[in-house]
C-alpha cells in the first residue's frame, strides 16, 4: 500500500489535514489515530470491493456465521498486520516522533460479547478470511457493548460501555440495504387460487439497518463482511412533521422503544435471561440477516432454486435458532414453496454448534411470550414440532416419555436446542469430551435418532491475534528460529520441538517471558500501585467469574498458602503472584461476592510485611480482549480449573499454551486435548474426572462435610470466611460457607482442594528447575498450532459447510 515510508508519511499528513483539519503540530493522538485508521480503511476497501465482485461472479457457496456476540477487540493493529503494513507504518510514524502503540490505544475495544462464545466468533471470522473462505458474520450492532467493570471498595461496579461515542472507523452504514422486521400482530388465513395463505397483519414494523465491517484476511486479498444490524423506527411510524406537540413526544418515545432492541448486549455468560427484549433481539438479527441473504441470492439467481447448494448458515449456540422457522417462513410465505420443499432447503442449509451443558444456560421461551411476539413464527415452530413428534411416534410407538423429552414445544416452553437440532443437518460440540457428553447424556435421545448429525469440532483461536499480535517478541523469536511459515501454517510450530533441548534457545524464550512479565508488572505498578516481583511465578486466572470455573478453589489455595506462611515466614516456597481478572454478570450474587473475596484477600496479603514478597494477589479490573493480550504473554501458569464436565471447551487455555504458559488444569473440555498434544509430563493435572463428577451427580455419594471433617486446612479456611478473619461485615462471605457445606458443594471445590494444593506444590518445585520448566514451556508452544482456529475452520468447511476457498485476485 505505502511502498515506502516517505509515501506513507505524505499520505498520513495529508489525511490529517483533509479529515481532521489539523497539521501534525496541532494534532491530538485521536486525530492521528483517526487519520491512520482511515488510510488503512481506504486500502482495505479496494480489496473488499474486489472480494464482493469475485464472490458475485463466481457464484461459489457462501457461509454465514450467525452469532449474537462478536468479541472483536481492537482492529487497527490486526488490520495492519494482515495487510502487511505494520513495519512500514510503525517506522514511518517513529520518524514523525509518533508511537504507533499509543495511537492504537485510542481505539475502543469492540466488546460485543461476554466471553468465550463471542471471542470464538471473532477468531472464526479471522480464520475464514485468512483461508480465502467466503464466510461472513451476522450479528447485532449493540450501541453499548459489555459493561465496563470498575472495582470500588473491592466490589464490582458496572459502567456503560459507550464504544461508539467517538465513531467507529471500521463500519459502513448501508441504509439502502435496510430490511423490515415484524413483531406482534396476528395471522389471517386466506385461500387464493386454491392455495392456503398466511397473512401477517397488525404487526409493528422495525427497520433493520446494516452496518458492515470488513474482515481482512492475512496477506491475501480476501476481505469478508461482518454485517451488524441496528434497529431504527420505520420511517412511516416516525414522521414527526405530521404530529402535533403531544404526538411529537410520543413519537420520540416510540423511537427510543424501537432503538432499545439493539441498545445493549445482555451481560450474562452461560445463563439464559428470560427477558422479552432478548427474544426480540434474537428474532431481529436473525430475520434481518436471513432476509438479506435471500435477497442477495435471488438477485444473482432469480429464484431460491439450489439455495442449499450455495448457502450455508451456521448458528453459534441457540441464540440464532429462530433461523429455522424464519427461513421456513420466507421460503413458504414469500417464495411460495410448499412445506416439504421449504423444509428440505432449511434443514440442509442450517447447522448448529452447542456450547454448554449447564442446564441454566439451555434456552427456553414461554409459549405465551413467544406467540404474542412472533405469531407467524410460532405457527411454524408448532408445525415443525407436530411433524417431528409424529415421526417420533412412528419410530417409538407408545414411548410418551421419550417424545415429551424430545419435543420442541413442551410444558409451556419452546426448547431452542431441540429446535436447532431438528432444523439442522449438522450438530457439533466444541471439544471431544463435550461432544461425548452431548451424545451420551444431554442430547442422547437426539443422537439415537440421528447419529449421523453429530460431530466434534474442537474450538480454536487465531494464532495471528494471540501470538503474532499479542506477543511480538515471541513471534520474532519463533520466526528467527523456524522461519515465518507458521503464520500461514500454524502446524509448523511443531518444528520448535527440536529446540526444546537447546539451552540457548530456551534461555531466549525465558528472556521473552521475563520481558512480558516486566511489562505487566510496570502496568500493575502504574495502575494499582502494587509492586510485584517479575521473578515470581505469575499464576494467572482470567475468565468470566462463575461458580463452575472455580475461582474459589484458587482463592482457597492462596488462603492455605498464606496460612502456612504466617506460621512459618521462612517456608521454602517459590514466590508467587496470583493474577485474577474477569467480569461477573451484574445479577450473579455468588460471582460478585467472589470478586469481593479476591480483593479482600489481596489487600490483606499485599500489605502483610511479615511474608516478604513471597505472595502477592492482584485483581485486574475490566478483563477484555485488549487486557488479555497483555496478560496472557506474561503468564507462567494458566489456571484452567473448572469442575470436570462443566467447561465445554475453553479457549483461554489455548491462548496461554500458545504463549508458553503451563496449564494447571482439570481433565475438562479442551484441557484434555491440550494434555494429549503436549504430553502428560508437560501439563499439570489434578482433580476429579468428568466420569467421577457425573457419577456423583447420578448416584450421589459425595458429602462435603466429610471432606471438611477430615481436612484441617479446609476447616481453618471455612472458618476464616465467617469468623472476622477478614476485615469485612461478619456475614459478607457466609454465602460460600453455606453453598459449600449446607448445599453440598455442587462444584466439588472441597473435594478437589487437596489434589489442587498438591498440584500447586508440584508447580513450585518444577519452576525452580529452570531446564525442566523451559522444556515444558517449549513443548507447549510447539504443540499449540493444532489449536489454531485455522484448523478448526478447515474442519467446519469440509465436514459441515462443504464450502471451498475462493481466491481473490
Ligand atoms: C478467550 C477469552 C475468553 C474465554 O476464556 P475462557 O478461559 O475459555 O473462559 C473470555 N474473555 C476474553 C476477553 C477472552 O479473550
Amino acid at each position: 500500500m505505502f511502498q515506502s515510508k516517505e509515501r506513507f508519511k505524505q499520505a498520513f499528513l495529508e489525511k490529517l489535514q483533509t479529515l481532521r483539519g489539523v497539521t501534525l503540530e496541532g494534532a491530538s493522538d485521536s486525530d492521528k489515530y483517526i487519520a491512520l485508521s482511515n488510510l488503512v480503511r481506504e486500502y482495505i476497501s479496494k480489496n473488499w470491493a474486489a472480494t464482493n465482485n469475485t464472490y458475485l461472479e463466481r457464484g461459489e457457496k457462501q457461509i454465514y456465521y450467525f452469532s449474537i456476540e462478536f468479541l472483536l477487540g481492537r482492529l487497527l493493529h490486526s488490520n495492519l498486520l494482515n495487510i502487511d503494513q505494520n513495519h512500514v507504518v510503525r517506522d514511518a510514524l517513529q520518524e514523525l516522533d509518533i508511537d504507533l502503540a499509543r495511537l492504537e490505544e485510542k481505539e475502543p475495544d469492540a466488546g460485543l460479547g461476554n466471553g468465550g462464545l463471542g471471542r470464538l466468533a471473532a477468531c472464526f471470522l479471522d480464520s475464514m478470511a485468512s483461508l480465502n473462505l467466503p464466510g461472513h458474520g451476522c450479528g447485532i450492532r449493540y450501541k453499548y457493548g459489555l459493561f465496563e467493570q470498575k472495582i470500588v471498595n473491592g466490589y464490582q461496579v458496572e459502567l456503560p460501555d459507550n464504544w461508539l461515542q467517538d465513531g467507529n472507523v471500521w463500519e459502513y452504514r448501508k441504509p439502502e440495504k435496510s430490511v423490515e422486521v415484524r413483531f406482534g400482530g396476528y395471522v389471517r388465513e386466506a385461500v387464493a387460487e386454491g392455495v392456503r395463505l398466511f397473512i401477517h397483519e397488525g404487526y409493528e414494523a422495525i427497520r433493520a439497518v446494516p452496518y458492515d465491517m470488513p474482515v481482512v484476511g492475512y496477506q491475501n486479498k480476501t476481505v469478508n463482511t461482518l454485517r451488524l444490524w441496528s434497529a431504527e423506527a420505520a420511517p412511516q411510524d416516525f414522521d414527526f412533521s405530521s404530529f402535533n406537540r403531544g404526538e411529537y413526544l410520543k413519537a420520540i418515545e416510540y423511537k427510543y422503544s424501537v432503538e432499545a432492541i439493539s441498545e445493549i448486549l445482555y451481560p450474562d455468560d452461560s445463563y439464559q435471561e428470560g427477558q422479552k427484549l432478548r427474544l426480540k433481539q434474537q428474532y431481529f438479527f436473525v430475520s434481518a440477516g436471513i432476509q438479506s441473504i435471500v435477497r442477495r441470492y435471488k438477485r444473482k439467481n432469480g429464484s431460491v432454486y439450489d439455495f442449499e447448494d450455495k448457502i450455508a448458515i451456521h448458528i453459534n449456540d441457540t441464540h440464532p435458532a429462530l433461523a429455522v422457522p424464519e427461513l421456513m417462513r420466507i421460503l413458504m410465505d414469500d417464495e411460495g414453496l410448499g412445506w416439504d420443499e421449504a423444509w428440505r432447503i432449511t434443514s440442509n442449509t442450517i447447522s448448529y454448534t452447542n456450547h454448554t451443558v449447564l442446564p441454566e444456560a439451555l434456552e427456553k421461551w414461554p409459549v405465551e411470550m413467544f406467540k404474542e411476539l412472533l405469531p407467524r413464527i410460532y405457527m411454524i415452530v408448532h408445525e415443525i414440532n407436530e411433524r417431528f413428534c409424529r415421526e417420533l411416534w412412528d419410530k417409538y410407538p407408545g414411548d410418551w416419555d421419550r417424545i415429551a423429552r424430545m419435543a420442541i414445544v413442551a410444558n409451556g416452553y419452546v426448547h431452542m436446542a431441540h429446535l436447532a437440532i431438528v432444523g439442522s443437518d449438522h450438530v457439533n460440540g466444541v471439544a471431544h469430551i463435550h461432544t461425548e457428553i452431548l451424545k451420551k447424556q444431554v442430547m442422547r435421545n437426539f443422537y439415537e435418532l440421528s447419529p449421523h448429525k453429530f460431530s466434534n469440532k474442537t474450538n480454536g483461536i487465531t494464532h495471528r491475534r494471540w501470538l503474532l499480535k499479542a506477543n511480538p517478541l515471541l513471534a520474532k523469536l519463533i520466526t528467527d528460529t523456524i522461519g515465518a511459515s507458521w503464520i500461514t501454517f500454524p502446524g509448523d510450530l511443531v518444528r520448535l520441538e527440536h529446540y526444546a533441548g537447546d539451552a540457548a534457545w530456551r534461555d531466549n524464550v525465558r528472556k521473552v517471558k521475563l520481558a512480558n512479565k516486566n511489562r505487566l508488572a510496570q502496568y500493575i505498578k502504574r495502575k494499582y500501585d502494587i509492586t510485584i516481583n517479575p521473578a515470581s511465578i505469575f499464576d494467572v486466572h482470567v475468565k468470566r467469574i462463575h461458580a463452575y470455573k472455580r475461582q474459589l478453589l484458587n482463592v482457597f489455595h492462596i488462603m492455605d498458602l498464606y496460612n502456612r506462611l504466617r506460621v512459618n515466614p521462612d517456608l521454602d516456597v517459590m514466590p508467587r503472584t496470583f493474577i485474577f481478572g474477569g467480569k461477573s454478570a451484574p445479577g450473579y450474587f455468588m460471582a460478585k461476592r467472589t470478586i469481593k473475596l479476591i480483593n479482600t484477600l489481596a489487600e490483606m496479603v499485599n500489605q502483610d510485611q511479615s511474608i516478604g514478597d513471597k505472595l502477592k494477589v492482584v485483581f485486574m479490573e475490566n478483563y477484555g480482549v485488549s487486557l488479555a493480550e497483555m496478560i496472557i504473554p506474561a503468564a507462567d501458569i494458566s489456571e484452567q480449573i473448572s469442575t470436570a464436565s462443566k467447561e465445554a471447551s475453553g479457549t483461554g487455555n489455548m491462548k496461554f499454551m500458545m504463549n508458553g504458559a503451563i496449564t494447571l488444569g482439570t481433565l475438562d473440555g479442551a484441557n484434555i486435548e491440550i494434555r494429549n498434544a503436549v504430553g502428560a509430563e508437560n501439563f499439570i493435572s489434578f482433580g476429579l474426572t468428568a466420569e467421577q463428577v457425573l457419577s456423583y451427580y447420578a448416584h450421589g455419594g459425595y458429602n462435603a462435610w466429610d471432606v471438611y471433617n477430615s481436612d484441617e486446612r479446609i476447616q481453618v479456611i471455612m472458618d476464616q470466611l465467617v469468623n472476622l478473619f477478614f476485615p469485612v461485615a461478619k456475614e459478607e462471605f457466609r454465602t460460600f460457607y453455606d453453598t459449600l457445606l449446607h448445599s453440598n458443594d455442587e462444584f466439588f471445590v472441597l473435594q478437589d482442594f487437596a489434589s489442587y494444593v498438591e498440584a500447586q506444590n508440584r508447580v513450585s518445585k518444577l519452576y525452580q528447575n529452570e531446564e525442566a520448566w523451559g522444556r515444558m514451556a517449549a513443548a507447549n508452544i510447539a504443540h499449540s498450532g493444532q489449536f489454531s482456529s485455522d484448523k478448526t475452520i478447515m474442519e467446519y468447511a469440509i465436514g459441515i459447510w462443504n464450502v471451498k476457498p475462493v481466491v481473490v485476485k
